[in-house]
């Protein structure tokens, strides 16, 4: 594969850019693997790049029953912190945070990481206990977090109204170095590598079943027929529940469609990203100007991977309060994805009943800042049966009671 580079988009340019590579192949399936991933979102992908990377497991199919970033990894808001609270939440997150420093370099792909801090506001007292007790453990963890008051959120946000009638904004949670990427990229980046390293990511391949023998994996089956494998990874976020059932087993998991949308776009206002919890949305800017706002979960369980009309109506009126100036746009998309909730708000990155099925799932609404990190912990669990990252992340972890409670750190919000 040829590398991009500054030299290369100006030879590109003086030739009528027909030199350009496909940025991954699209090959058949062959009969068997010594590794297929199920789902080519960014986890998937990332499993498969670090399997590559640091294992040297090559001979591995990445399969994609829709196009590969479709799922929730193209339908996210794409914030990325590593503010959280129990240590193992803190290792997995942080690392992923260090892992987007430099991942466009790692990758040779653009991924538009853009650490332009984030805050979590503070609007109420107990919130505000909350996020100092947060900073707390952060500076314990190495994680470079600080609680800050109003004055410095409105110096770093202008555009906040700190008075609001409801909910005034009492202080933030402030990660300088957390921020966005482009979530298209970072799917779109990992799966070139992963194809130059002679991966194979096939789209449009559903898995409709899984084989095993003697309690061992032995394939799956798929709409492009069966393939044969030696280890299995179930990375499908939303529709895990489903493919655990296809291996046999159950999971502590609840499906629901998360909503989000973006505004028309408008010049440049705002270069933090800012979440309110309590009232229960969250902004930043894109590149091109719209304003990205993250709203709710739906509140049953269900598979509708759509926006519905209340809930732009609940999220714009309780943002509303927070930055007035919002009440003058136009909004002009709104879509949803299926997440993956588990009790205590803590993915699941573990072997299961079945032997040789991993399953890295339970990311719940906050997955886009993990796909490095758990992508990494994933590789290494099923490259040689245990990862110091994932090991508390167990599905054994709801059996034994042991929850990593970050219902705070995590909740709906990202
Ligand atoms: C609206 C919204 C906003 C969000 N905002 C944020 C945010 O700001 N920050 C953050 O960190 N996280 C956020 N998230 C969460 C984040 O998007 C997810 O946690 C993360 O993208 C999950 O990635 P994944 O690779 O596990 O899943 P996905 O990207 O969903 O990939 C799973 C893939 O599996 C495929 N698949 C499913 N079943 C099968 C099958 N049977 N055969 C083959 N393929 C199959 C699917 O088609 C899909 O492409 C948000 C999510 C949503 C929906």
């Amino acid at each position: 594969m040829k590398r991009y580079s500054a030299f290369a988009i100006a030879r590109e340019a003086l030739r009528g850019h027909k030199g350009w590579e496909r940025a991954w192949a699209s090959p058949e399936p062959r009969a068997t693997y010594d590794v297929v991933i199920i789902g080519a979102g960014g986890h998937g992908l990332a499993t498969a790049y670090y399997l590559g990377k640091n294992h040297g497991v090559k001979n591995v199919a990445i399969l994609e029953k829709g196009w590969l970033g479709g799922g929730n990894t193209g339908r996210n808001t794409t914030i990325i912190r590593s503010n959280y609270l129990q240590d193992a939440s803190a290792a997995i997150y942080e690392k992923s945070r260090s892992l987007y420093e430099t991942l466009s370099q790692d990758l040779n792909y653009n991924v538009m990481f853009s650490p332009r801090g984030v805050m979590m506001l503070a609007q109420t007292e107990h919130e505000v206990r909350g996020y100092r007790r947060t900073a707390h453990a952060n500076a314990l963890q190495g994680v470079s977090t600080e609680f800050i008051g109003p004055q410095r959120v409105k110096e770093l946000c202008p555009i906040i109204c700190l008075d609001g009638p409801r909910y005034p904004v009492l202080g933030a949670l402030w990660q300088p170095r957390g921020g966005t990427a482009r979530h298209d990229a970072v799917a779109w980046g990992y799966a070139r590598a992963c194809s130059d390293m002679g991966m194979h990511v096939i789209q449009k391949c559903e898995v409709t079943g899984v084989r095993t023998e003697g309690g061992k994996v032995t394939g799956v089956t798929t709409t492009k027929g069966d393939i044969g494998c030696g280890k299995l990874g179930i990375v499908v976020a939303g529709h895990s529940g489903v493919v655990a059932d296809m291996a046999g087993f159950r999971l502590p998991v609840e499906s629901v469609a998360l909503q989000a949308l973006v505004s028309e776009p408008i010049k440049p206002c705002m270069d933090v990203v800012v979440m309110a919890n309590t009232v229960h949305g969250y902004m930043s800017q894109s590149d091109k100007g719209e304003m990205v706002i993250g709203g709710g979960a739906d509140g049953y369980n269900n598979y509708n991977q759509r926006g519905s009309f209340h809930h732009i109506e609940e999220t714009v009126r309780a943002l509303v309060e927070t930055f007035p100036m919002i009440s003058r746009l136009k909004m002009l998309r709104q879509w949803g994805g299926i997440v993956d909730m588990t009790g205590d708000r803590s993915p699941i990155l573990s072997k299961t009943p079945v032997e040789g099925v991993f399953l890295n799932c339970g990311w719940g609404t906050g997955g886009f800042k993990a796909i490095p990190g758990s992508g990494w912990a994933m590789a290494e669990l099923m490259a040689k049966g245990a990862s110091p990252l994932a090991a508390e992340f167990g599905l054994e972890r709801f059996r034994e009671g042991r929850f990593i409670d970050e219902s705070v750190a995590a909740g709906v919000a990202h």
